[in-house]
């Protein structure tokens, strides 16, 4: 009965360790996988909430003639709304 116990328990390692393989060797997925012309992009801050973005994930918005950009739509919602209470 011992021994049963004993190899359920080889067993599950061998599992543990071969799933803990497999993932290791997964098919390469890059973190960094953008491109030179993504990280040569401009950095710009958005005006609402003054977060650093790139100008290619902004959201744009001509104000006044002033191009603006947003890190999101909310946030140019949010300076739409602050800016129409003037
Ligand atoms: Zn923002």
């Amino acid at each position: 009965m011992r021994l049963i116990i004993l190899l359920v328990i080889i067993y599950l390692c061998y599992r543990a360790l071969k799933s803990w393989m497999i993932q290791d060797k997964s098919p390469q997925k890059t973190v960094f996988g953008k491109t030179a012309g993504e990280i040569e992009d401009d950095l710009i801050k958005d005006p609402f909430c003054e977060v650093y973005f790139s100008k290619r994930d902004g959201v744009h918005m001509k104000v006044e003639g002033e191009d603006l950009y947003f890190c999101s739509t909310e946030c140019r919602d949010k300076f739409v709304a602050s800016h129409s209470k003037k």
